[in-house]
């Protein structure tokens, strides 16, 4: 599985917790609801890759990094997929190794690079620099202002989940994130959640995701490009523009490949209903926990107040959204919500004159 459910909640509660303290990102996440999703996943997540690719039918298989050993799809032999750039090739490990850090910021760099990490104090000057360089260098869009803070949610919700950085309470089965409780947290937010409590339409919400165009941003607040703005004077260290063009060819790949796989994870989650009426998730994902039936997991999470987690989450995230408003003078000149005027106002306002 993948952490796609989990980011794209984080970023949809974060959301509402954005617009009850009516802060100015809140419109701007409104009226750019699929950049901001890719930006809570893509944004970060650039190991969003094929792992293999299956000989038979010439598809792309599997998630890069995690080792694909038979097809998924015939059972039949895979062949390694890469990425080839001017006489060298690039495994999605490789990709991992050079862009993973770059794109979480707080963690995640590798070797020589460590040095280049961003301290959990200094994330809200981070984002703030970013959404200042967005406006002076990029332009007007606002839409990438949403893919960053899209982006911002991965950073911090990665971090929480992880226990990179303490504030969260779980402990559901056997601790906080485990390959045991992640179908758990998938399986419960997807359903119960998601579509029952907070009536999504994740098919929809998914495709639009993936249809989203790469934010040109993203190589600036991952360092690779020629060092600038505001991000290059606060952060002065770790600008490689020479992977600014490899980058550019993973972000589009991302995309592409994102696309091709939401139908199969629509198909993992999918739940089954039994001959007695009751809900069934696939086997693979039951033998995961441990072999919980769909029922138990449920019950699972509600006695580790699973939901709770979730709010503590999009409440952190809601805090930097706000030290990031309060750093930041640009957002500070944007109205804090979308309707304004209402037409309620208007009606009156223009009123036909007798
Ligand atoms: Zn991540």
């Amino acid at each position: 599985m993948s952490g796609l459910i989990g980011h794209t909640t984080y970023a949809m509660l974060a959301a509402k917790a954005a617009a009850q303290r009516q802060l100015p990102v809140a419109p701007i996440i409104e009226q750019n609801y699929a950049s901001y999703l890719a930006g809570s996943y893509l944004g970060s997540d650039i190991q969003t890759l094929p792992e293999a690719i299956c000989i038979d039918t010439g598809q792309e298989v599997g998630y890069g990094t995690v080792p694909v050993k038979k097809s998924p799809i015939t059972g039949g032999p895979v062949r390694p997929w890469k990425i080839e750039l001017d006489g060298k090739s690039y495994r999605p490990r490789d990709i991992h190794s050079l862009f993973y850090g770059r794109a979480h910021i707080v963690f995640g760099w590798r070797g020589e690079d460590k040095r280049h990490a961003i301290a959990w104090e200094d994330i809200p000057e981070y984002i703030s620099s970013v959404v200042g360089d967005a406006i002076e260098i990029f332009g007007p869009s606002r839409r990438q202002l949403a893919y960053i803070f899209g982006w911002a949610t991965h950073v911090v919700g990665d971090s929480l989940i992880k226990s990179v950085h303490p504030g969260l309470h779980l402990h559901l089965i056997d601790g906080q994130y485990t390959p045991k409780n992640r179908p758990i947290q998938d399986l419960v937010t997807f359903h119960e959640i998601g579509v029952r409590e907070l009536g999504l339409d994740w098919a929809a919400l998914l495709h639009d995701l993936a249809q989203t165009p790469v934010e040109p941003v993203q190589a600036h607040y991952m360092r690779c490009r020629e060092k600038g703005g505001r991000l290059g004077s606060h952060f002065p260290d770790g600008w490689d523009p020479d992977k600014g063009q490899l980058l550019q060819i993973v972000l589009a790949k991302n995309r592409e490949f994102e696309a091709n796989r939401t139908s199969g994870i629509l198909k993992d989650l999918a739940l089954t209903k039994d001959k007695n009426g009751r809900l069934n998730c696939s086997p693979e994902l039951s033998a995961k926990t441990g072999g919980l039936s769909y029922q138990e997991m449920i019950e699972a999470a509600d006695q580790a107040n699973f939901r709770h987690m979730l709010w503590e989450m999009a409440e952190a995230i809601a805090d930097l959204f706000e030290n990031v408003v309060e750093l930041q003078e640009h957002l500070q000149e944007m109205p804090s919500s979308a309707s304004d005027p209402s037409w309620e106002v208007l009606t009156e306002r223009w009123k036909k004159k007798a």
